[in-house]
C-alpha cells in the first residue's frame, strides 16, 4: 500500500517529542492559597503527594512515557523513598526550590541558597544528579536577571522557568516562546512552558488551571499548532493534587483561587490519558539537550 504525501508528512512530524512535567508539591503549597495557609502550619496538614505520585507513576507506566518530576525540597525531604521511585522509574528528577518562594521576591544571595538547599536534598535522596530548574510559580522574568548566573554557576543544564504571556500572577510577555538561551557564554538553556497564538496573541497552552478548565479539543489544537506548523516541542505540565479530587477544600481562599483550583479535578486523569495517548512525549532534559542548538539562534534575534 503507497502511502499519501499527506500522511507520510503526518508521520514525520509525529516525531517531535513533546517535555512532560510534573511540579511535585502537595495541595496546601499552591501560590494560590499563600495568603491563607501558613508555611509554618504545613507539618500539620496531611500530606497527599506520595499517594498522588505514585497513581501518576502508574499513569506513566501504563502509557509507557518518561517524564520530569520538578520536585519540591521540602516533600523530597519528608518522601527520600518517593524520590528513588521516581529516578527507578525512569524519570528525570528536578529542582522546584525548596518551599515553593517565588524568585522575584528573593534577592540573587536568597535564591542561590534556596536552589542549593534543594538540590542537596534531591541529590541526597535520589542519588542522582539534579540539573534541570522549574521556578515556583514561573517567577523567573525581567525582575530577576541574576537567577540564571546564578543557576549556570550551581551547574543547572536548563531551566523551564518562564511563561511567555501576561498572566494576572506571573509572566514575561517579552521573553522568546520557544527555548533560548539567556546567558552569553554558557550552555544554560531556558525552555519557556508552551504557548500558542490565537487571534495574533500568546494563550497559555501547557497545562495548569487552563487545561483543566478549558475543553480538551483547546490544548489539542493548540500542541498540534505548535508541533505541526511550528514544528518545535510543547512544553507541558500539571500538578500531583491535579488529580486529587478529594483533597481537603481550603476555606477563607479567594473565590477566583477556589475556581481555579477546584476546577475539573475529577475529569483529570481522563484528559491527561487523552493527552499522553495523543502526543510523543519525553523527559525535560531531553528536550533541553535538543532545543539548545535552536536556542543559540533564538537568543541571537532576541538579545540584539
Ligand atoms: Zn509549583
Amino acid at each position: 500500500m503507497e502511502h499519501s504525501p499527506v500522511k507520510s508528512l503526518e508521520k514525520t512530524q509525529q516525531t517531535v517529542i513533546n517535555g512532560l512535567s510534573v511540579d511535585v508539591e502537595d495541595w496546601f503549597q499552591v501560590g494560590a492559597f499563600e495568603n491563607v495557609i501558613d508555611r509554618d502550619d504545613w507539618d500539620d496538614l496531611s500530606l497527599r503527594v506520595e499517594d498522588n505520585v505514585l497513581r501518576i507513576l502508574d499513569m506513566f507506566a501504563e502509557a509507557e512515557v518518561k517524564a520530569t518530576f520538578f520536585t519540591l525540597g521540602w516533600v523530597a525531604q519528608r518522601h527520600g523513598s518517593l524520590m528513588r521511585r521516581i529516578v527507578d522509574a525512569g524519570h528525570e528528577l528536578a529542582s522546584h526550590g525548596y518551599d515553593h518562594a517565588r524568585v522575584f521576591n528573593f534577592d540573587r544571595q536568597e535564591f542561590g541558597q534556596d536552589i542549593a538547599k534543594a538540590q542537596k536534598i534531591l541529590e541526597d535522596a535520589s542519588g542522582v544528579k539534579i540539573t534541570g530548574y522549574r521556578a515556583p510559580s514561573f517567577s523567573i522574568d525581567q525582575r530577576t536577571p541574576w537567577a540564571y548566573e546564578e543557576l549556570a554557576a550551581q551547574g543547572y543544564r536548563y531551566s523551564s522557568s518562564v511563561a511567555p504571556i501576561a498572566h494576572d500572577h506571573y509572566g514575561w510577555r517579552e521573553a522568546p516562546r520557544f527555548a533560548f538561551s539567556p546567558l552569553r557564554g554558557s550552555d544554560l538553556v531556558e525552555i519557556p512552558v508552551t504557548t500558542a497564538i490565537l487571534g495574533g496573541k500568546r494563550v497559555a497552552a501547557g497545562g495548569g488551571g487552563f487545561f483543566r478548565v478549558l475543553p480538551y479539543a483547546f490544548s489539542r489544537w493548540a500542541i498540534r499548532q505548535v508541533n505541526r506548523e511550528e514544528n518545535r516541542p510543547a512544553v507541558f505540565y500539571f500538578h500531583p493534587w491535579e488529580i486529587d479530587p478529594d483533597q481537603p477544600r481550603v476555606p477563607g481562599a479567594p473565590i477566583k483561587s477556589r475556581l481555579r483550583h477546584y476546577t475539573g479535578l475529577k475529569q483529570m486523569s481522563a484528559k491527561l490519558r487523552g493527552l499522553i495517548g495523543e502526543f510523543a512525549w519525553g523527559r525535560m532534559d531531553e528536550v533541553a539537550e535538543r532545543e539548545a542548538l535552536l536556542a543559540h539562534a533564538t537568543s541571537d534575534e532576541w538579545g540584539e
